[in-house]
């Protein structure tokens, strides 16, 4: 990674500027929650409505959104998808646009995505591509990794399949600007393991009478924990117990949750659960890994005389970008001066685009938002507006290559 200084956004008409601005303090102001986005849809539809589309399909894998704009001559279809949920997150910043629902907000800046794919609409419709066609791609469920997977199934997509497809993501940590990219697996995959620990409760006078999964519980915890970086490794597995070891870089398990029993001094508990984010840039590897924690479960579940439940959840797809597409957001990105950044290793967090990249060619890519940004998901986190214009050029410089367009 390299120290960038913040660039220059590329100025384009106010007016487009300003509509684009209101547009994304208007999603802010109203989030809707993963599968619940229909209101969301329905003002990106009055939006995208007034720019005049070839064709709008709605309720796309859920609220799904597709807007179409043709070229003046058949050619590739080219998409470029934003994400239309929020979080369960309490908004803490104090803004004249802030969150009107309360325990809901736009903490992953999908309201900015939103209207950067948006603000293709109006210079669409005055500059038709000279050939193919634009999909813009408003996808629902994001932040639970269900909508992508709903989407590439949907008659609408699978109708409208596009040759490639185009994502950004805004990145805290980067400066203003900076184009964040790579050309094999960008964002890693992660799944969630539900282990449930069944046994008998007893006085806690006699436990002996019981079955407690209090040590399972702990031994799971253990074990789980020492899965990950270097650093974090033991030198050698406790006393007992063999780690489910991996040799992939970025292969990671975190324990999220836990608790065993109820808090009542008198009773020796009956059940206990482990939950565990598991990820891998490398999916055969996170595949790997999880059958091992699941064998670990049930041969520590047997050892102690335990049932066990096991739930897998929120299963997010590795993200791997197309090299040719990868190249041309570095064209893209070159021909407007912005700085290009190649990460050595992939993220270790997830986004739900790798179930498109599996079914397509296409890429992902970030757009810094600046190195003094709150992270992801915080409550004190909005997304920049200075993006906005720089995010729907990229996207325009992207058709231009792909698609060309007529001079403005
Ligand atoms: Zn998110
Ligand atoms: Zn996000």
């Amino acid at each position: 990674m390299t120290e960038n200084p913040g660039r220059a956004i590329p100025v384009r008409p106010r007016g487009d500027d300003d509509e684009q601005v209101e547009l994304r303090r208007e999603l802010h102001r109203y989030p809707d929650l993963s599968n619940q986005e229909g209101a969301t849809a329905a003002r990106l539809r009055g939006y995208l409505e007034r720019h005049r589309p070839d064709r709008i399909v709605t309720g796309v894998g859920g609220s799904g959104l597709l807007a179409v704009f043709r070229g003046e001559s058949p050619g590739p279809r080219i998409a470029f998808r934003a994400e239309l949920d929020a979080l369960p997150i309490e908004e803490s910043l104090d803004l004249e646009y802030g969150s009107t629902v309360p325990g809901v907000s736009h903490k992953c800046g999908h309201d900015g995505h939103m209207a950067i794919v948006a603000g293709l609409a109006p210079i669409l419709a005055r500059r038709r591509p000279l050939r193919g066609e634009v999909l813009l791609l408003f996808q629902p469920a994001e932040e639970t990794g269900e909508g992508a997977a709903r989407v590439v199934q949907a008659p609408a997509f699978t109708e409208l399949a596009p040759d490639r497809i185009y994502a950004l993501h805004n990145l805290p940590g980067f400066s203003l600007g900076t184009v964040v990219v790579r050309r094999d697996v960008f964002a890693s995959g992660s799944i969630g393991l539900d282990i449930r620990l069944y046994g008998v409760t007893s006085h806690a006078a006699e436990p002996e009478r019981g079955v407690s999964p209090a040590r399972a519980v702990a031994k799971l915890i253990e074990t789980i924990s020492t899965i990950g970086p270097p650093e974090s490794a033991p030198l050698e597995d406790p006393p007992g117990m063999s780690t489910p070891k991996s040799s992939v870089p970025g292969t990671l398990a975190t324990v999220i949750h836990a608790r065993v029993g109820d808090p009542a001094f008198g009773v020796t508990p009956g059940y206990g659960e482990v939950l565990a984010t598991l990820r891998s840039p490398d999916s055969g590897e996170l595949a790997r890994l999880t059958d091992r924690i699941e064998t670990l479960a049930r041969n520590v579940a047997a050892e102690r005389g335990l049932r066990v439940e096991l739930e897998r959840t929120e299963e997010f797809h590795a993200t791997t970008n197309d090299p040719e597409c990868a190249e041309v957001v570095r064209r893209a990105a070159q021909s407007l001066g912005s700085e290009v950044n190649v990460p050595e290793q992939p993220f270790r967090w997830s986004e739900d685009f790798g179930r498109f990249t599996e079914v397509g060619a296409g890429v992902l890519f970030g757009l810094g938002s600046g190195t003094d940004q709150p992270a992801l998901h915080r409550p004190e986190y909005d997304f920049p507006d200075e993006l906005l214009a720089l995010g729907t050029s990229l996207f325009l410089e992207i058709v231009s290559i792909e698609l060309g367009l007529p001079l403005a």
